[in-house]
């Protein structure tokens, strides 16, 4: 084509009437009508639009610079479109598109959206009448195509698939209070249902269906805590695999369950921001403890414990921890958890209440706790701890100089230091422990393992605050490997489509995100050198600073920090994020001293000895053992459980579902299209776009394709047989463009802005 006629044409998109989008910063994007036609006027073009918001808008473009990306208004998607349940079927797929297609659909309260293959799920934060076992019922049997979008729907998809023997994963992911958790809760909700819902008759869950069920409850109650963005926010990632008894043998029923969780954040165990609360489960049993058992462990209100109070948030409106707390005990008691280790579990957590209240003070430079303190007494009588050796190991350190040891006193603020990371280290291990009692019952029939699984994956998002530390490093290190699952997923399911329709297509690559990964995880990566600083003596939040410098700057993902010495950058896939390294070595390990190990070794709880397990065996108390060196660091197990989810994952097919946050203020039916935007760019659903971009994004079976746009044609070939043939007549008649379109096998694949053609001229009809 001429330059003149490519302009041409151009500008024929841009004539009077058409509506394009334009960047805006309250909302997002905004449309802008354009009230005259465009006029080339020497070297440039010209247009004028009248945007919605009343304002008149004029565009100027060189057009030497025309054809380059960007350049021209991104043009909005014919009316017809714009309640689409798909969003690949939009004609014109870009950024704004996609923000006006959920905004328009969340305001008419459908809350998911298709993207292809992901489900974008919005949070309506008010409840809808759209979960319950007659909507279940909607979706039994069904494909996607048959229903609305819906979680159901994905669940539905899963269900179908894995009675062909083939397992299932859905990754859910989403910022904070974007709805992964009721999600997940959704669907197992649905799987545990699935069989009888096609059925006749009642509804009915087995007991092993129940079990599962109730291990939400109780992970809830202790990995869960409000914060300021979510009043029942995960402190923790979880992948829940169900299996299925053998489809060959029918009546398909849940038989089993495996639960795995990633990085607690152990920190609120210790202390809590203003208007946040440690883990429910403290509020509960404060509450919710009859007399006798608050007597006897000591308890009295969530106001006289140091680790519950500093958020000052005790109470939640619209949550009354005494009835929570009988939820929690069901729970336990569905999942045959008896009563008395239910009380051993409330014993530990009543304890480390105790431990936070030890009053440790000053004595001439030394820290100091009085033997009397009632805190202490009561604490270690729970533990079954000598009072003596645990005051000991808070206040002392032990050097060893040559074959000499020596005991110093240490500052008051090391002491609480020592002291918090004793009541961490037991509250990350009772988690741990109820994981796997969690497992242990969930794996009551023989070999449930045997047979196809559903795994759920219900992990933080990409996170980026104004300060940045070993937790969302953790976090979006996660976040960049399942983006990269993901867009090798998206990716490759394009071109083998294409290969498997036979079109012409050369293979082409795109830009990943295996630098980053590198970055964190390889040879001489963040995470390496992060263990070799935590293990030498020498080593500090900032040397491991000045190490990642020299050895980063090769990286195209890492940059220096503009400012400080304990910072760094990562460009992440979805936004450059600044970590502040301050307690990067700290967090790393597992920091109690080998002393302390062997005072909850030498315990005579014996349910707490259970529940530390390996840790309780160090009784090396007078020696120093180098276990801390030895132990792997938590940077070191969190790559490694992230490579076995991998594995799993790979070996599944994949469902993905993005939840979304609509606005701050968690106000019903309320969007906020900047902060909707900047999620969809952290999630990859604008990424996967671009991928499919690339290629062919509006692909319509021919059946489909015929059915809707027949009526293009005269009516004499409306019936006829061949739809392919059908399809050709009517792509070719209105189509000058022979490049824009291929037909398959099965379907006809079109470029960016095609299927708007057809949908203009059927409107005109
Ligand atoms: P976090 O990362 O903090 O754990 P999350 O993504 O798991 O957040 P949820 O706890 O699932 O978020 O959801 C937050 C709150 O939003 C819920 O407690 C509920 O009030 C509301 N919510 C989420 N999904 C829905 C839904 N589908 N319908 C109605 N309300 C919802
Ligand atoms: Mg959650």
């Amino acid at each position: 084509m001429h330059q003149d006629e490519f302009v041409a044409s151009l500008l024929l998109d841009y004539r009077l009437g058409t509506i394009a989008y334009f960047p805006d910063k309250t909302e997002g994007w905004i449309t802008g009508y354009a009230n005259s036609d465009p006029v080339v006027d020497g070297s440039t073009v010209q247009m004028q639009f009248q945007l919605a918001n009343g304002l008149p808008h004029s565009v100027r473009i060189p057009l030497a610079s025309l054809t380059k990306e960007g350049s021209l208004p991104p043009l909005k998607n014919p009316d017809l479109l714009d309640q689409v349940e798909d969003l690949s079927l939009l004609s014109y797929l870009h950024e704004p598109a996609v923000l006006y297609g959920l905004r328009n659909r969340f305001t008419a309260k459908q809350i998911y959206t298709y993207s292809g293959m992901v489900l974008i799920a919005m949070n309506p934060f008010e409840k809808l009448d759209m979960y319950s076992s007659d909507v279940m019922k909607e979706f039994s049997g069904k494909k996607r195509d048959e229903v609305v979008p819906h979680v159901y729907g994905i669940a539905e998809e899963c269900y179908r698939a894995m009675l062909d023997g083939k397992n299932q994963s859905v990754v859910i992911s989403g910022e904070s209070g974007a709805g992964k958790t009721q999600s997940t809760r959704y669907i197992m909700q649905y799987l545990a249902l699935a069989d009888s819902l096609g059925k006749n008759g009642n509804l009915g869950s087995s007991s092993t269906e129940d079990a599962v069920l109730a291990s939400n409850p109780i992970l809830e109650a202790f990995g869960n805590a409000k914060t300021t963005r979510n009043d029942n926010s995960s402190r923790f990632g979880k992948f829940i695999q169900l299996f299925f008894s053998d489809p060959l043998l029918g009546n398909v029923r849940i038989t089993g369950a495996q639960v795995k969780t990633y990085l607690l954040e152990r920190s609120r165990l210790i202390s809590q921001p203003d208007t946040e609360r440690n883990y429910h489960i403290f509020y509960q049993l404060c509450a919710g403890a009859p007399l006798a058992e608050k007597e006897e462990l000591g308890l009295g209100s969530w106001e006289s414990y140091h680790y519950l109070r500093q958020g000052n948030a005790g109470v939640m409106p619209k949550v009354d921890d005494v009835e929570e707390f009988k939820i929690t005990q069901e729970a336990f008691s569905t999942l045959g958890v008896k009563v008395s280790v239910q009380w051993s579990i409330f014993k530990l957590c009543a304890a480390l209440l105790h431990i936070g209240n030890i009053i440790i003070s000053d004595s001439g430079g030394a820290a100091s706790i009085s033997e009397s303190d009632s805190s202490l007494m009561k604490a270690c009588e729970l533990l079954g701890l000598s009072s003596k050796d645990f005051v000991k190991w808070i206040t002392k350190k032990q050097t060893i100089i040559g074959r000499e040891t020596y005991l110093k006193d240490v500052k008051v603020e090391s002491a609480v230091i020592a002291r918090d990371s004793v009541a961490k280290v037991i509250y990350t291990k009772l988690f741990d422990y109820l994981v796997q009692i969690i497992n242990k019952n969930l794996s009551m029939e023989s070999d449930p393992f045997h047979h196809p699984f559903i795994g759920v994956l219900d992990i933080y998002g990409f996170e980026h605050f104004p300060t940045n530390s070993f937790e969302q490093f953790c976090i979006n290190y996660a976040n960049e490997k399942l983006q990269q699952e993901f867009n090798a997923h998206v990716f490759r399911f394009e071109q083998e489509d294409y290969v498997k329709e036979a079109i012409q297509w050369t293979q082409i690559s795109f830009s990943d995100n295996l630098p980053c990964i590198q970055l964190i995880e390889g040879r001489g990566g963040i995470l390496s050198l992060l263990d070799e600083e935590t293990r030498l003596q020498s080593g500090t939040d900032a040397t491991f600073v000045q190490k990642l410098n020299s050895v980063g700057s090769g990286n195209q993902c890492y940059a220096k920090a503009r400012f400080g010495t304990t910072q760094f950058v990562v460009k992440h896939y979805a936004v450059d994020v600044t970590y502040n390294s301050t307690g990067f070595l700290e967090k790393n390990v597992d920091s109690v001293s080998d002393e302390l190990k062997g005072v909850l070794g030498a315990s005579t709880n014996l349910f707490l000895k259970e529940v530390l397990g390996e840790d309780a065996k160090e009784v090396v108390v007078g020696r120093k053992v180098t276990s801390m060196m030895r132990a792997p660091t938590l940077g070191t197990m969190f790559k490694a459980s992230l490579l076995d989810l991998m594995v799993t994952m790979r070996a599944t097919e994949c469902h993905y579902i993005r939840c979304i946050k609509p606005n701050a203020s968690k106000k019903p039916f309320e969007f906020d299209g900047p902060m909707v935007l900047s999620q969809l760019r952290a999630c990859g659903v604008l990424e996967t776009i671009k991928i499919s971009n690339a290629g062919y994004p509006n692909k319509l079976t021919y059946t489909q394709f015929a059915a809707r746009y027949c009526i293009l044609v005269h009516s004499q070939y409306w019936d006829h047989a061949d739809k392919k043939e059908l399809t050709q007549m009517i792509v070719e008649s209105v189509l000058t463009d022979p490049r824009k379109y291929q037909f398959g096998k099965t379907k006809v694949f079109f470029k960016m802005g095609q299927v708007a053609f057809f949908e203009e001229r059927r409107k005109d009809r």
